[in-house]
């Protein structure tokens, strides 16, 4: 499996610098946003260093398909009868930290304002 030592959430999943972890299974680690842009702010980290969308390849197919599937069942346990997912891809896309990870977002009292 690919790993970046220099990378944050790499860092995280091997358990080297904290995190609000809520979740972990055998593809992913789901954790709390530090910097949270909702009342819910959750970030979907697989294991794997996937850079971001742009290097996704037919062997993470299973694991992107994990990731959606596992987007409802976390919305449904922290009760959530509504959520909105973000995936930021490449510098012009807003991403941050080039490590593939999946926003999901919610708990807002009405909808949220998009765009
Ligand atoms: P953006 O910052 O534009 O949302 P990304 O899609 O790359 O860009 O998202 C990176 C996210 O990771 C940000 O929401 C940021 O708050 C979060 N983040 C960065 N470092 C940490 C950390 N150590 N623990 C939890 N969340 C983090």
């Amino acid at each position: 499996m690919k790993t970046e030592p220099s990378c944050i959430f790499c860092k995280i999943v091997a358990g080297q610098i904290p995190a609000d972890i809520v979740h972990r299974d055998e593809q992913v680690i789901v954790f709390k946003d530090i910097n949270p842009k909702a009342p819910v702010h959750l970030l979907i980290v697989p294991h794997e260093h996937v850079d971001s969308l742009f290097t996704v390849e037919t062997q993470h197919d299973n694991l992107m398909a994990h990731i959606m599937r596992l987007l409802p069942t976390l919305a449904k346990q922290l009760g959530l009868d509504g959520f909105r997912t973000i995936i930021n891809t490449g510098k012009s896309g807003g991403q941050e930290v080039f490590h593939l990870h999946v926003h999901l977002l919610g708990g807002w009292k009405n909808s949220p304002q998009l765009f």
